[in-house]
């Protein structure tokens, strides 16, 4: 991961891992003060936020509004798009004092951009469904401004980011020793603080800080040295992007429920453990992640709870314990090679920054004064599934070692991609 961290900040293209400059070089500290929105495009769910800070560390008021982006607007026109979100933060604003000048709007957009400014990006292409051909090569909080002024709405994006951004944005917030920030729900992304010497792409590359927080895009990690078992492969060969998002592959939500089934139908295909009524196991994807965490955390004596879901979504009736038991085996070593990688990958980053306890002197620090090191993280899986979950903070420890892990601490940001959001916003409109 370091390798690759290192060439992918050398030269666009020279790794896998794109690196991202976000241009985002000052992160939120609880100074910030005022009422601020925030748009979230690109999750599971469309959010508009209305999010109001002051006092200090204290969110006072948050309000949210939440809806799916109805299916034809993915595949329309960008105006129809934008239209439509501008609409949705018209009607959160529905009723508010009016407020002098501008108000500020953090924009998550988690699809690929190329930044220009922390204000400005244009889209590099569509992903998750999305295909509106004639956004590609926009600015899209461009896109969105002009939806915004005509709804006649005296709002301006003033930070564009994506949402593993906002989550370091609020780790940040309540806590500044925060330096980097995971997201594994559907997908999975990382971004760090780096220094902008070290961004050798970008040369002359000026902040305030000394410092720019980098988009990794971590779910397109590959590297040989990646085990990659044949259901890996026969996974990939399913997908729209074969050969891309290995590492994502590996370890998200979208994924691991689809592996065990591939685990599985290779078993039923090979033995006669699932009898001959395993045809269900030959459909894609009919495995969700929810029901292998289902399964895997059934702690009953007798399995009751495996044997619901292979009866009601897997139509194989009448499995014997010894079957039940070996399902909950293929569950657990799937969920367990993902939170592991996922701890490695953050093992990486901490390395990077000489955090790993590795190198005293590459943090510039004697041995015996640890740093404090706080790693933000959200998602689905990492919040939603408690196996995934130990797994991940044990291989942790098993990695760094007692010692350094004592002072490395992740830190779950509930709705951080979009609150950070905000928060960015108003770092970004009162400074510049
Ligand atoms: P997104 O990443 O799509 O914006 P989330 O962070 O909420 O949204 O992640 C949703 C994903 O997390 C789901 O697709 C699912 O795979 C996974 N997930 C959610 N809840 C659970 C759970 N209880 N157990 C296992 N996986 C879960």
């Amino acid at each position: 991961m370091v390798v690759e961290m290192h060439a992918g900040l050398a030269s666009d293209g020279g790794s896998k891992l794109k690196m991202l400059l976000t241009f985002v070089d000052a992160l939120p500290n609880g100074n910030e003060e005022g009422i601020y929105y925030s748009i979230d495009l690109g999750g599971t769910n469309f959010r508009v936020l209305r999010v109001e800070v002051g006092a200090g560390f204290v969110i006072i008021n948050q309000k949210v509004q939440q809806q799916p982006i109805p299916e034809e607007l993915t595949k329309g026109t960008t105006e129809d798009l934008f239209n439509f979100v501008a609409l949705a933060l018209k009607d959160c604003l529905e009723g508010e004092d009016g407020q002098d000048g501008k108000r500020a709007l953090g924009f998550t957009f988690s699809f690929p951009v190329r930044q220009i400014s922390v204000s400005s990006g244009s889209l590099i292409r569509w992903t998750k469904g999305f295909s509106i051909g004639d956004t590609v090569g926009k600015d899209v909080a461009q896109c969105l401004n002009e939806a915004l002024a005509n709804c006649g709405l005296n709002v301006r994006v003033t930070a564009l980011v994506n949402d593993t951004v906002g989550t370091l944005a609020l780790g940040h917030y309540y806590d500044e020793d925060t330096v980097a920030a995971v997201i594994i729900g559907s997908g999975t992304n990382a971004c760090y603080i780096e220094r902008t010497d070290a961004i050798i792409k970008c040369q002359g590359l000026l902040t305030n800080s000394g410092g720019m927080v980098v988009n990794m895009e971590w779910g397109n990690f590959w590297s040989s040295h990646l085990p990659r078992t044949p259901y890996d492969i026969l996974l990939d060969d399913e997908t729209h992007n074969r050969n891309d998002q290995g590492f994502e592959k590996m370890i998200s939500g979208m994924y691991l429920g689809e592996i065990a089934r591939l685990v599985l139908h290779r078993m039923a295909q090979e033995s006669d453990v699932f009898g001959d009524a395993a045809d269900s196991l030959s459909n894609p994807f009919i495995l969700s992640t929810p029901l292998l965490a289902a399964i895997r955390e059934d702690d009953s004596p007798d399995l009751s709870k495996v044997r619901r879901i292979l009866q009601e979504h897997l139509k194989i009736p009448d499995a014997p314990l010894k079957t039940r038991r070996l399902v909950v085996k293929v569950c657990d070593i799937v969920t367990r090679r993902a939170a592991r990688l996922a701890a490695a990958g953050i093992v990486g980053i901490l390395k990077k920054l000489g955090r790993d306890g590795s190198g005293a002197a590459s943090s510039g620090r004697a041995r015996g004064q640890p740093r404090r090191t706080v790693v933000a993280i959200e998602g689905g899986l990492y919040q939603g599934y408690p196996v995934f979950r130990e797994y991940l903070d044990e291989a942790l420890v098993e990695i760094l070692g007692e010692e350094v892990a004592q002072n490395v601490t992740l830190r779950v940001t509930e709705d951080g991609s979009g609150i950070g959001a905000a928060l960015l916003a108003a770092v970004h409109s009162s400074n510049r």
